[in-house]
């Protein structure tokens, strides 16, 4: 195809053209074009890229005519011709994708030097030692980026020069022993590459080209876009820019700075650089750069002008600008500028100051925080600054950070932590009968289980922090350490870890506390402003309700009560419940497990007052409340051996019996769930009367709450129809017992297709829905969660079969779809019903969105994740609106 631009001077581009001049290309010709000291240059095009890719690595047709032409207008612009022996253009050659790719071919610069042209640089700079230095740069980054000649040869001839000289830096080499460094590079190339360094300037940047071209398949740059989700047909373009020098002595320099600091977000230019210096020295840390605010005294002119640039650029952008210079005999030159990358806290304060400033609106502060970022902002964590010995990586399952002594069970945690020492507890994996360890530990550590796993779950309700499925710990329970290889580390040892991270760390580490910054709270009361969506926590104690209505909870979608039957005091109740012969037998141990619940209930209703709160019912399967048959073997074992004790061993001989009739095939689609309500209504009855002794205790001291009673894992209305009658008989009873009268809600937890596909139906005797995603991801898929995430799902990302793991990010097309139907079936037949979400899901920003979408009225997550999902909510709304505009604009 005849007469196709492939390349652009810097002052045809655009900002708006980084999908065609790549990021770099485009902001360097949108700086050329408001007027800024930016050196000319030209830029070819991704297409071209791809072109060349397409053809098997060749440049089409007409590129190389283009390119001979493009550099006529760029020799023009500079007066001087490449390869010019007297006084020659030189080039850097700098790759640029649309997209920031650390992985793509490092810049070249300094090309068009050869033996013959750096004599004329020398002579018109009247400077050899600066000409041979660019030239020997040349030779090395060159033969290391595009010969392929490892960088550590070159290095090597040059620290020989150096340690002969004496000298500690590269830029106290004389002339002479510039010379031979130049001599011996060439010898190099000719001994690695079978050929001399090219001396032609045109070759030169025909080979340069080809290998920013090719360096967008090379194996970092791949590795690079598939974790990034990156598409692999952008291409890059390629910038051939005119060099300017920062190593033309003490008034030439180079370096790197933001226009507000991107740790903290406070405003002022942040940023290094060094004097005498070209290109990447400044970060490659071959000496150490000072900080900005020195050149104010050393070039306040110079100073005084790279501000002035700085807030142009800001201002410009609308956001804050990483920028590169170079100072060359105190002009300043700008190489580039782009939007600075950020810490959360820094992303919070940099949004709300600019709309103070007047720069952006607070739409779009509330669209520049990204949700899942913000998460770093509300656990404590690990200083960003310490300096931590990683030993061990596990899942990230609870986010948070803590320190520690290591202790290997629960009774040790819980002795050690009441007597006020912190503690890790270190599992091979967690049971409930760990809990009361769990408490009193600052975290949990777990050589098995996934992200659902006992340790994981627990961990996240009480907001702890838990890396679990750390696979390179071996622990040994007996000998009280664990290994991770030949590291060992023995009980009482101090370790921490990072929920967030999954890291295991030896030692303390320094730790910074979660903040809600002045900024995120007024970043927060605007995105309340905007959103639609209702936020509530899930919470199950009344410490974590009071922390979710800290964070801004509007209610509570789930309090989970089988937590509630796990406490040291609770549990022989529990178990004495499960194991009744009989009726009564049942009923005598609910009667002691009832006012413990009614506590809790009042607990939590009380600091919920005025706020909606949903209470599940009891859902696990019972066994789950039981020891493992392998445990009991094991002490059955024991007790045979002593031959003491008979009575106590036949007691475990009949609870392993027990344990062994309820064992199921698959628990997770076993007796549990509404189904333990069909078959023991008087635990669902004892529960409603908990709750409903609660209220009226509550109402008579005054206190309005709003309980809604929430029956689980219904798939036919006559589940529900029948379970709201009894909760409905125990509600009665309670208000006639007290005299007092209350209102409440009775609904269900939506979390089966079956329950999706007749919700008009279910909707007959629900009040409102609650989509518990995570079990109907996990039925909608056929997946378990904990064997999926073990085994074959991570191979399915891997080879994206599917783009996302559904238990973290919402499955819109076939889990949303039941979603979807579930809510226009419902409110066909109810249309005041209400629907939140309590899955994991509820937190997570693009299952948020979702949410909105479809037109649920509320989400719920944990305590932590309020913030994130009233941020969520709030982008939401503002993206909806953003879409219509432009769909209407296309019309
Ligand atoms: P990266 O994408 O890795 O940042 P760059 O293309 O920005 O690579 O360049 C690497 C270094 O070389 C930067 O310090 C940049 O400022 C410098 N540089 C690039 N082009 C020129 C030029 N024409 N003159 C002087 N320095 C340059
Ligand atoms: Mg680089
Ligand atoms: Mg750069």
């Amino acid at each position: 195809m005849a007469g196709k631009k492939y390349i652009y001077l810097f002052s045809e581009g655009r900002a708006d053209m980084k999908q065609l001049l790549g990021g770099k290309g485009a902001n360097l010709a949108e700086m050329t074009n408001i007027g800024l000291p930016v050196p000319p240059g030209i830029t070819i095009t991704c297409e071209a890229c791809n072109e060349y890719i397409r053809l098997g690595r060749q440049f089409p047709e007409g590129l190389e005519e283009e390119l001979k032409a493009r550099l006529k207008d760029l020799e023009a612009l500079n007066a001087k011709k490449l390869g010019d022996p007297k006084d020659p253009l030189l080039v850097s050659v700098r790759s640029g994708a649309p997209v920031s790719m650390p992985g793509m071919m490092d810049t070249i610069l300094n090309l068009g030097l050869n033996d013959e042209s750096v004599k004329g640089l020398a002579a018109n700079t009247n400077d050899e030692r600066f000409a041979l230095d660019c030239y020997r740069r040349f030779i090395q980054m060159f033969g290391d980026v595009v010969l392929g000649i490892d960088h550590d040869k070159f290095e090597a001839i040059l620290e020989k020069h150096k340690e002969r000289l004496g000298v500690k830096f590269d830029n106290e080499l004389t002339p002479a022993a510039l010379q031979e460094v130049i001599a011996e590079y060439k010898d190099l190339v000719r001994k690695e590459v079978g050929r001399d360094f090219p001396q032609d300037p045109q070759e030169q940047l025909r080979m340069a080209v080809r290998a920013v071209f090719d360096s967008w398949d090379n194996p970092r740059a791949i590795v690079y876009r598939k974790i990034n989700k990156i598409p692999d047909d952008l291409g890059t373009a390629v910038n051939i820019q005119t060099m300017v020098f920062g190593n033309m002595g003490p008034t030439s320099g180079t370096g790197v700075a933001f226009t507000r600091n991107p740790a903290t977000g406070e405003k002022g230019i942040y940023g290094e650089y060094l004097i005498n210096a070209q290109g990447e020295d400044v970060v490659a840390g071959i000496r150490t750069p000072k900080p900005i605010a020195e050149l104010k005294k050393e070039m306040p002119d110079t100073y005084r002008q790279f501000e002035e640039i700085c807030a142009l650029l800001e201002k410009h952008y609308r956001d804050m600008q990483d920028i590169e210079f170079t100072i060359e005999r105190g002009k300043l030159y700008i190489l580039q500028t782009r939007v600075g990358k950020r810490t959360a806290a820094a992303a919070v304060k940099i949004a709300v100051d600019m709309v103070e400033e007047g720069l952006i609106s607070q739409e779009e502060a509330i669209l520049r925080v990204d949700p899942d970022q913000v998460v770093q902002l509300l656990h404590r964590r690990v200083d960003p600054e310490a300096k931590v010995q990683v030993i061990a990586k596990g899942l990230p399952a609870s986010p948070g950070a803590a320190s520690g002594k290591v202790v290997f069970d629960a009774d040790e945690a819980e002795r050690k932590g009441l007597d006020g020492e912190k503690v890790i507890l270190v599992r091979n994996e967690t049971t409930p009968d760990d809990i009361h360890g769990i408490v009193q530990a600052q975290g949990v550590l777990t050589a098995r289980g996934g992200m659902t796993s006992h340790a994981a779950v627990v961990a996240r309700g009480m907001g702890k922090p838990a890396v679990v499925g750390c696979g390179d710990l071996k622990i040994d329970v007996g000998g009280k350490r664990f290994f991770v290889g030949s590291l060992e580390v023995k009980e009482g040892d101090v370790i921490s870890i990072d929920g967030a991270t999954g890291n295991v760390m030896l030692g303390e580490v320094p730790l910074v506390e979660p903040q809600l910054s002045g900024e995120f709270q007024t970043l927060l009361q605007w995105a309340d402003g905007v959103r639609r969506l209702k936020v509530r926590a899930n919470a199950d104690t009344p410490e974590d309700a009071r922390r979710a209505r800290e964070f801004g909870a509007e209610g509570i979608g789930l309090a989970r009560t089988e937590h509630m039957f796990m406490g040291a005091d609770r549990l022989p109740v529990v178990q004495q419940m499960i194991l009744a012969k009989n009726k009564e037998e049942r009923e005598a141990a609910l009667a002691k497990l009832l006012p413990m619940q009614q506590g809790d209930f009042y607990e939590i209703l009380k600091v919920m007052e005025g706020l909606p709160v949903t209470i599940r019912l009891l859902d696990p399967p019972l066994h789950e409340f039981l020891p493992s048959a392998e445990e009991l073997l094991v002490e059955i074992t024991r007790l045979e051996a002593t031959g003491q004790n008979p009575e106590e061993l036949e007691a475990k001989r009949d609870l392993l019996r027990e344990v062994r009739a309820r064992e199921e095939f698959n628990p997770m689609l076993g007796h549990r769930g509404c189904r333990l309500g069909v078959t023991y209504p008087e635990v669902y009855a004892m529960q409603a009367r908990a709750i409903f002794r609660a209220v009226a205790q509550l109402k008579k001291e005054g206190i309005n709450v709003l309980p809604e009673v929430e029956i689980p894992l219904v798939i036919h209305v006559n589940e529900l129809r029948r379970l709201r009658q009894l909760v409905n008989e125990v509600a009665d009873e309670v208000k006639k017992e007290t005299g007092v009268d209350f209102d409440y809600k009775v609904g269900t937890m939506i979390e089966l297709p079956r329950a999706c596909a007749t919700a008009d139906e279910i909707a007959e005797e629900a009040e409102f829905f609650s989509f518990g995603t995570n079990d109907l991801t996990q039925t909608t898929f056929g997946f378990s969660r904990d064997d999926a995430e073990a085994k074959f799902l991570p191979q399915y990302l891997e080879e994206k079969i599917l783009k996302e793991n559904p238990f973290m990010v919402l499955d819109r097309q076939g889990v949303g779809k039941f979603m979807r139907m579930a809510v226009e079936l419902g409110r066909k037949t109810r249309p005041e019903l209400e629907v939140g979400i309590c899955g994991e899901h509820g937190g997570e920003a693009s299952s948020v969105e979702f949410c909105h979408l479809i037109g649920l009225n509320y989400v719920s997550c944990s305590p932590f994740r309020v913030p994130v999902a009233r941020l969520a909510a709030a982008q939401a709304v503002i993206k909806e609106k953003k879409d219509k505009e432009a769909s209407y604009s296309t019309e």
